[in-house]
């Protein structure tokens, strides 16, 4: 974009346009257009009488090429970059490194200007006052004041001081009261200085020298804040001095033009009051004071503070939110689920508990009412049993009594009654004691159990029961150590329920069927006991039924007992099964015990 020179005429302006074609188009002259963009910070006019000399050498050190001067303000040289209509770039170290950054320039030679003493010291500010302002000494005394600039990217019309107002701690943004941006020429801000409209100034270094020496003002009228000399440079200044302008190549800039054209410049002959080049100078300095101020380049570290990061990372910020508030909810679903869970575990766990507990208690309570039943089965016998001792007590005792009242009470003959009562009574009392501990409630246990010993006690129990008790043997077969681990009296249980069955199977049969065998054997990892009858036995159908709650052939019978004992011995993890006896007639129950491992 082209500059519309602000206060000049259209004519002023072709006039001048013209005359930059005459100059820097020599007639004639044939080869590549080369596009040399500048910023015409003071204006076309300015711009063309200050750099026509520099084409003109370029035209001629550098043969083949027709250089060109475009001149534009800034945002016309971001502009043309961009799109590529420039192969070189005059501008200012401030423009120089944002457009360094942004589009990857890079500098070729730095100019030497003819008021500076060298390239790298070359840009300073002045920040000058009213000589009569006794208040105003130090840059740091301007906080609170108004001040005069150029323009707030005016590298040293304002910049080069704002970056001292800031090491010095005053945020020249926020701790001076007003800074009034008046524009070129500088000569605006000499005059508001003067006619007191503004506390200070600032200028760019030397200005003032040079307007006193053209008789413009007079330097005794003024005084620069916090004065210093620097790179030999006869002018006062408040600032460091930065390195001068750069001319820049862009990326698509051909090298060997960008060559040439930086050795024409270097060769350039220097000459009083004439710019000429020198080695591209060290930026960095230029860098540091936009980093210093946040602008440029750097304008993104004032986003770092918690509202700036907020302001450009919000959608971001959102969605780690909505993540974070999303992960919460889940985990504290997933916790709340968990302890429902748990609750419901531990409550079906204790259902379960209380259900097992009902039923041992139940089980415990059929075992019992079953011992009962056998015994009421057996009771009949029982009292006959019981009644025999007693009579015979009966009979002893009176014949004692008898011999006495008729004198012949021998002593031998006492002995013999007493004798034999205490045996009848010990006899009774014998059956007695075993039915009360058969019968008596008890939980069930699990220890090392001698099922030998067991089974003499059933028969002892059956036998004494039993007016005409038939022949019950019992084979140890026992081998090894297997040993089972069981309740006792359970186990008795079961044989005696096994052997009553027996006994109701064979009742009214000839002696010789009446007999009933028992076999304990071992047979590893097992103990098997087999209770054999000859009795009346069963049918194929009858045996299929025989385990089912409530299946008897008896006309009293519960249909309860082998259910009970099949429930006893899988507690114990054994088995109980029926087969019609193999040597015979008549039933064998057989039921195994897992061997416990005395070693374990
Ligand atoms: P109950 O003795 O009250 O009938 P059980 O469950 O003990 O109840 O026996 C069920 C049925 O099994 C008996 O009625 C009987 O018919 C049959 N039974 C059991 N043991 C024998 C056996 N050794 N010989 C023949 N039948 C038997």
């Amino acid at each position: 974009m082209r500059l519309s020179a602000d206060q000049r005429s259209w004519g002023l302006r072709f006039i001048f346009g013209l005359a930059s074609l005459l100059i820097l188009s020599p007639v004639g002259a044939t080869g590549r257009d080369v596009a040399i963009g500048v910023f015409a910070y003071q204006g076309e006019r300015a711009a063309i009488s200050d750099w026509s000399p520099v084409i003109a050498y370029l035209n001629d050190a550098v043969p083949g090429h027709r250089f060109r001067l475009d001149n534009y303000d800034v945002e016309g040289l971001r502009k043309a970059i961009a799109e590529q209509r420039v192969d070189l770039v005059i501008t200012n170290p401030g423009y120089y490194v944002t457009m360094e950054t942004e589009f990857g320039l890079s500098r070729i030679a730095t100019l030497v200007s003819p008021y500076a003493v060298t390239a790298t010291q070359a840009i300073g500010s002045a920040v000058i006052v009213r000589a009569s302002r006794q208040d105003l000494h130090e840059l740091s005394d301007l906080a609170g004041k108004r001040v005069a600039a150029v323009a707030p990217e005016a590298f040293g019309g304002y910049l080069a001081a704002a970056r001292e107002l800031l090491r010095l701690g005053i945020d020249p943004e926020s701790d001076i009261k007003e800074t009034v941006f008046v524009g070129l020429p500088m000569t605006k801000i000499i005059d508001a200085v003067k006619h007191g409209r503004v506390d200070a100034g600032i200028v760019r270094a030397c200005l003032l020298e040079q307007m006193a020496r053209q008789g413009q003002l007079k330097l005794e009228d003024f005084r620069v804040l916090s004065p210093r000399q620097e790179g030999g440079l006869a002018c006062a200044l408040s600032t460091p001095l930065y390195p001068d302008w750069p001319i820049a190549v862009t990326r698509q800039t051909d090298p060997a033009l960008a060559k040439a054209v930086a050795r024409a410049l270097l060769a350039m002959p220097e000459g009083e009051g004439k710019m000429s080049w020198s080695v591209p100078a060290d930026y960095q300095p230029v860098h540091d004071l936009y980093r210093d101020l946040r602008i440029g380049p750097y304008a993104y570290l004032r986003e770092i503070t918690p509202e700036g990061l907020v302001r450009r990372f919000w959608p971001w910020l959102l969605g780690a939110l909505a993540l974070l508030m999303a992960w919460i909810i889940h985990t504290v679903r997933v916790e709340h689920l968990v302890h429902r869970r748990t609750a419901e575990l531990r409550d079906s766990l204790h259902a379960r508990e209380l259900a097992e507990a009902r039923m041992r208690e139940s089980q415990e309570q059929m075992e019992h009412l079953s011992r009962l039943s056998v015994l009421g089965e057996l009771s009949g016998n029982l009292a006959h049993e019981i009644n025999q001792p007693l009579a015979t007590i009966g009979n002893y005792a009176r014949s004692v009594l008898l011999r006495q009242s008729g004198g012949n009470l021998t002593p031998a003959a006492l002995t013999e009654a007493c004798t034999e009562i205490v045996n009848e009574s010990e006899r009774a009392g014998g059956i007695v004691q075993r039915i009360r501990h058969f019968v008596r409630k008890r939980a069930a246990l699990r220890e090392p159990t001698d099922l030998v010993a067991i089974a003499e006690e059933a028969r002892r129990l059956i036998l004494g029961m039993l007016d005409r008790p038939p022949g019950i043997t019992i084979d140890n077969k026992l081998t090894g150590a297997c040993q089972a681990l069981a309740d006792g009296p359970q186990i008795q249980q079961v044989l005696l329920n096994l052997i009553k069955n027996a006994l109701d199977a064979s009742r009214d049969l000839p002696a010789e069927r009446r007999g009933i065998q028992i076999i304990i054997e071992t047979a590893e990892p097992r103990l098997l006991v087999h209770v054999i009858d000859r009795g009346i036995g069963l049918n194929a159908a009858q045996q299929t039924h025989l385990f089912e709650p409530f299946f008897t052939t008896k006309p009293d019978g519960l249909g309860l007992g082998l259910p009970i004992c099949k429930t006893i011995i899988e507690a114990h993890g054994g088995r109980l099964w029926a087969a019609p006896n193999a040597d015979g007639p008549g039933m064998r129950f057989s039921f195994s015990l897992p061997c416990h491992d005395q070693s374990a």
